[in-house]
């Protein structure tokens, strides 16, 4: 039944076929088969999970509840879930029990979604390939020697092996489409202030949004739908009505303008990947969409810019861990200074360190103009493309990743070839902007390559429709790997 679409779930739980106390243990029976080998979860609440899909079948019995009520659900290890360890990757915060919920737990728990456990991920969200986690890398389904992509990898992973229909993510740059794309399912990146960061665990402030993992673009409108709305205790909050993001979901493809940048199909991506991703725009054109030419002049310097704001921003947020007010606190040291540096650095990982360094470098005093100031205004420049590029079309559609999921420990030797990973999805993060990946077929190795759509502000509803359209008449999303 984990298998099976949400909409078919709810109709069975209604139907009374199944219990959400019965999902709830294939689910818990499925991470225990497949855990081993992918490793995508940190930590599984076997009691909890009971616990609340037992209320769920009560809220049912009683024809209450909504859509996610008594589906299983998995939540990236960076969201606060009271009473339930929150590591967030890091040994740093290995033994951190947090004292409440993040705002997107609570409104999940609210919705009766039945949360079975935490995901693996890579340490405090810095990674593209979720090996930079102190419980080891999480583990390709499609291949197990791949990685599964960064760094909300453990939830794609999850609902990638049908171990869950549905997990929380989220993206700084690139977190939730590059493990959707590489793992073959579906994951939305939500415009940002759209999803509260409140008990969200902070990486880089300004770029950090959540989102959502599904096998398909109705799956995750479904759970958005749940998920967005405005919430007072984050700043960045927008002040606007939670949204239905299923109302385009019928929504025909007829005249819908799909714009390609040139600069993401001149070179950088492989031949297979550029294979299946213009296959899948021939599918759209097939659709009634019509593509047209577009420009993102500056979306080369996405990645510089990314690599100096997400580390500047870091290197702030990350000094709250300092073995006193949170985290890891050393064992044995000298004087108060010593405590702190012996507790960060046994508590970091070496990715972390990197970016607390560079971050705290570009905003030295003598560096702040020459790198962060200038970063922040490509990042306007960049934005401003995406105006430009808007005028001409709906959305933008191009690769998720260079490449399909590529060999564990292959990369992890050079952050910077990692880095460059990432050049398709930064310049949407600078930029604020929803995106998507879905699946579009296979690469190198029968490995999956996702599409990313690109909307303009709050366009989810449109960006969730389009690839609805394209499921309805392809299915890629709902190929499945032999784990
Ligand atoms: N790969 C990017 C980074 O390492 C993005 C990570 C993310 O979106 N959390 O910063």
């Amino acid at each position: 039944m984990i298998d099976s679409s949400l909409k078919e779930i709810a109709a069975a739980l209604r139907a009374k076929t199944v219990s959400a106390v019965e999902l709830a243990t294939e689910s818990l029976a499925r991470i225990e088969a497949g855990n081993p080998k992918i490793n995508a979860f940190v930590t599984v609440d076997r009691d909890g999970a009971l616990a609340a899909a037992k209320a769920a079948d009560a809220r049912l019995a009683a024809s209450h509840g909504g859509p996610l009520t008594g589906i299983p659900l998995a939540h990236k290890d960076v969201f606060c879930t009271e009473g339930v360890l929150t590591t967030c990757g890091s040994k740093m915060l290995s033994n951190f029990v947090s004292p409440y919920d993040a705002h997107v737990v609570t409104l999940l728990k609210a919705a009766g979604a039945v949360m079975v456990g935490k995901t693996n991920m890579d340490e405090f969200a810095m990674g593209s390939s979720n090996e930079n986690s102190h419980f080891g890398p999480t583990r390709n389904p499609w291949n197990t020697d791949k990685v599964p992509g960064g760094s909300s990898g453990g939830s794609a992973a999850a609902v990638a092996a049908r171990m869950v229909p549905i997990a929380t993510g989220t993206d700084t740059g690139g977190s939730i489409r590059q493990p959707a794309s590489l793992c073959g399912i579906t994951g939305i990146k939500p415009t940002y202030g759209t999803v509260s960061r409140y008990g969200m665990i902070a990486y880089a402030s300004s770029l950090d949004q959540g989102g959502a993992f599904g096998r398909s673009a109705e799956d995750c409108a479904l759970m958005l739908s749940a998920m967005n709305g405005h919430d007072p205790r984050d700043s960045t909050s927008l002040e606007r009505d939670t949204e239905d993001y299923t109302a385009d979901l019928a929504r025909p493809l007829a005249g819908l303008r799909i714009g390609l940048p040139t600069e993401f199909f001149a070179d950088g991506m492989s031949d297979d990947v550029r294979a299946a991703v213009e296959a899948a725009l021939a599918e759209y054109r097939k659709l009634g969409a019509v593509t047209v030419d577009v420009s993102l002049p500056n979306a080369r310097l996405a990645i510089p810019a990314y690599y100096v704001i997400a580390p500047a921003e870091a290197s702030s947020n990350l000094s709250r861990f300092d073995g006193v007010r949170y985290g890891h606190r050393a064992a044995e040291y000298g004087d108060l200074n010593d405590m702190y540096c012996k507790s960060r650095a046994q508590g970091f990982g070496a990715e972390v360190k990197r970016r607390i360094l560079v971050g705290t470098y570009v905003l030295s005093h003598g560096y702040y103009d020459a790198y962060y100031i200038k970063a922040q205004k490509l990042r306007r420049l960049i934005a401003q493309d995406f105006a430009a590029a808007f005028a001409q079309c709906d959305v933008i559609a191009g690769p998720t990743c260079p490449t399909v999921a590529f060999g564990i420990g292959e990369k992890s030797n050079d952050p910077v070839q990692m880095y460059l990973g990432d050049i398709y999805t930064v310049a949407v993060n600078l930029a604020g902007l929803p995106a998507l990946a879905h699946p579009a077929g296979f690469g190198a190795g029968g490995m999956p390559v996702g599409l990313q759509l690109i909307g303009n502000y709050f366009g989810e509803a449109r960006l969730l429709g389009v690839a609805h359209q394209f499921q309805q008449n392809t299915d890629w999303h709902a190929r499945k790997p032999a784990v």
